[in-house]
């Protein structure tokens, strides 16, 4: 079978070939970012300056603007897709997210909003993103220790980010923490973190560092396996698994019980070693407004040069479900790796949203 034009009228609109229900879209609204995480953004990137995959700086209009971004949503949630993501970048510096969100959540049939973020700004948005609807939050932190956050990020924001926390923690939010596993850089705080999951109501995920992006700092020896990362967990507490709802996912989620009974929630995320395509449930659009059915596939349709021409939203429509057909089975980073023991691929996680 090509994978150009795959036509199974058949199928659900968000079935693909592999029987998969695509249902959650991740939006990244912007590549820009205020910080430089070591692992995600170019070396020498201006600051909020965006680029392109090769690194040329992109002009605003270049991105896709809050319109083109929810008539997308809406035709999507029109397709059946019920679950969304912000993200980017980082998604808390684009001007006018708040009235982007409660255009949202403003949209039938959209279960909710949750939202990926660095945390810096979330100090600021918290008590906003509550009400206008969002519950749930993911926050990326990488140390508990000033100094080294701002070795890894580029940035010394650890006390604002801290703070972003305990007030979205006060405000009720759910928060989950994901932690990019690297040996060398933070392996000595995975414990420091599982115990966070320990007092305070937040879930900790740690996630496979992968190898993404032509100027990704990723190296073998800083690769860490979930497996690996679990068994380490293991020496604080007991841990045991609870039921995985997909819908939360691609974590594999523990109960961490400590000698002394405390009792918290930690994930582990493992697109490398134990990858979870099989039930991959994903579409992404890029800030500059390309569908990407795979994280780790640069395959991607340009939806931003029909949202800029007359096309209608059938014609959007069929390019999503053509997207969602072509949907690669899975990932082949692993091996790729072996062979050339270098990233991939080459899509830039802050344009893909991660
Ligand atoms: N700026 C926001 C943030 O950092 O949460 C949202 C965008 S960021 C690209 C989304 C997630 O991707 C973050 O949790 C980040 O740690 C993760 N990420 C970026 N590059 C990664 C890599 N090479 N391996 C694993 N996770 C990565
Ligand atoms: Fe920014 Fe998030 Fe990338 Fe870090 S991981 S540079 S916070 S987009």
């Amino acid at each position: 079978m090509t994978d150009k034009n795959i036509n199974l009228p058949n199928l659900h609109p968000l079935v693909d070939q592999f029987s998969r229900t695509i249902s959650y879209l991740r939006l990244s609204i912007t590549d820009r970012c205020n910080l430089r995480c070591m692992y995600c953004m170019p070396e020498g990137a201006e600051e909020n300056a965006t680029h392109t995959k090769t690194g040329e700086i992109l002009q605003h209009k270049d991105l896709l603007s809050y319109e083109e971004m929810l008539r997308v949503v809406r035709i999507a949630v029109g397709m059946g897709m019920n679950k969304l993501r912000l993200t980017g970048g980082e998604p808390l510096v684009r001007r006018g997210i708040l009235d982007f969100i409660h255009q949202l959540t403003s949209l039938e049939n959209l279960k909710e909003v949750r939202i990926t973020t660095n945390g810096v700004l979330l100090a600021d948005y918290a008590e906003q993103l509550f009400a206008g609807g969002v519950r749930q939050l993911n926050v990326s932190l990488d140390s508990l220790q000033p100094t080294k956050f701002h070795s890894i990020t580029g940035r010394d924001y650890f006390t604002r980010v801290w703070k972003g926390l305990i007030k979205a923690r006060d405000l009720g939010f759910k928060i989950k923490i994901n932690v990019v596993a690297m040996k060398g850089v933070n392996d000595d705080e995975f414990k420091d973190f599982a115990r966070l999951a320990l007092t305070e109501p937040f879930q900790v995920r740690f996630i496979e560092f992968m190898p993404l992006g032509e100027k990704s700092s990723w190296k073998k020896e800083q690769f860490i396996r979930a497996e690996d990362i679990k068994d380490i967990i293991s020496t604080i507490g007991q841990l045991t698994p609870f039921n995985n709802n997909r819908d939360e996912g691609p974590a594999r989620m523990y109960e961490l019980q400590d000698p002394s009974g405390q009792k918290g929630a930690v994930g582990f995320i493992s697109p490398i070693s134990h990858h979870f395509c099989d039930q991959c449930n994903r579409l992404r659009l890029t800030s500059e407004g390309t569908l990407r059915a795979c994280l780790l596939n640069d395959k991607e349709t340009d939806l931003k040069t029909l949202l800029r021409s007359d096309a209608s939203d059938g014609v959007i429509r069929e390019s999503i479900r053509q997207t969602i057909l072509n949907k690669p089975k899975g990932h082949t980073l692993e091996d790729d790796l072996q062979k050339s023991g270098k990233p991939v691929c080459i899509g830039q996680m802050s344009q893909i949203g991660g």
